[in-house]
């Protein structure tokens, strides 16, 4: 039978059986305080009998909707109240990475959840990342498919996107050259520059000797829009074995880089989502066309997680 009660009375008075479960009795003492201090009737027997077959984090779940049915209004300004607190921080860090950082409410933390989620699915067979790092990846990659798609709001009409600042040298991968400047980074390495430049879009700037800009090329793109719709059209997704990623996921990779004289034709182009997309360029990975047009991957010598600096040390003395 249910019965009402004060929230008051009931908290120096815990059901027995809940004694045992001291979680699971603070959640309902919090509940029953809560709908109490906002003037409601609480019905208990529903709570309790759901207390001694739920684990901690359900009875906790199930409680929100006897706070909801206390009151509606209370709720839904509790709720507002954490909108109100949504905070993120991207804090740089010396080495050039990102600290993140803040609290989310329970409709944006799970909007981003749900975004995420699919995102971070493991990608083939050879996918062998943590789940923190999966969902790491799948936030880089949600952002990076919003500028790429033109999604974020654009400022003085100039479209939201990375914008790299490389020399010729850098973008051909010579020895000596330097590091490329991108917004909100350190320098980039060669090849990320590599990796960007495969599908994008690129204007020549001429500098004279004191560095002042003498003339702007115009702005072309790299694979044009046929030639993408017509790869789109042959590949579907991402044509690494095992993955799945829609083509509006991916990129156009070039297997010869149009900077060492590959051509930008179907040929020499396989679409690749990000994830792949960097394990070619910046994780060490190899992608080979066979003689009859099938892809094999190749994995890099020495694992990512060798990649310490005592391990570029022991190449180097072993190369002296
Ligand atoms: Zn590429
Ligand atoms: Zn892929």
């Amino acid at each position: 039978m249910a019965s009402s009660c004060t929230p008051c009375r009931r908290a120096s008075r815990p059901p027995p059986r809940a004694r045992s479960a001291t979680p699971t009795w603070r959640c309902w003492h919090r509940t029953a305080a809560w709908v109490g201090e906002h003037g409601a009737a609480f019905r208990e027997d529903p709570l309790l009998e759901r207390a001694l077959e739920s684990s901690v984090s359900r009875f906790r779940h199930l409680c929100h909707p006897a706070r909801h049915a206390g009151d509606p209004d209370g709720y839904a300004q509790e709720q507002a109240l954490l909108v109100a607190e949504r905070s993120l921080s991207l804090t740089p860090c010396e080495d050039g990475g990102y600290v993140l950082g803040g609290k989310l409410d329970a409709v944006g933390g799970a909007t981003l959840r749900t975004a995420l989620e699919p995102l971070a699915r493991r990608a083939g067979r050879d996918d062998d990342r943590a789940k923190p790092r999966r969902l790491a990846d799948a936030l880089v990659e949600l952002a990076e498919h919003a500028l790429d798609t033109g999604r974020i709001p654009s400022t003085a009409s100039q479209r939201a996107h990375l914008q790299v600042t490389a020399a010729f040298e850098t973008l051909l991968g010579k020895s000596g050259a330097p590091a490329a400047e991108l917004e909100f980074s350190l320098p980039i390495s060669a090849r990320t520059v590599a990796r960007l430049a495969c599908d994008c879009n690129l204007t020549r700037v001429l500098l004279d000797a004191d560095s002042a800009v003498i003339d702007v090329g115009r702005s072309k793109r790299v694979v044009s829009g046929s030639t993408r719709r017509a790869l789109n059209v042959r590949d579907r997704h991402c044509a690494w074995p095992g993955c799945d990623r829609p083509a509006n996921w991916t990129a156009a990779h070039h297997l010869r880089h149009w900077t060492r004289g590959g051509r930008t034709d179907l040929s020499n182009l396989v679409l690749l989502c990000h994830r792949h997309h960097w394990m070619v360029h910046e994780g060490g990975w190899q992608l080979l066309k066979d003689d009859e047009g099938r892809l094999l991957t190749i994995r890099p010598p020495i694992p990512l997680d060798r990649w310490s600096y005592r391990g570029r040390q022991h190449l180097l003395l072993d190369a002296g």
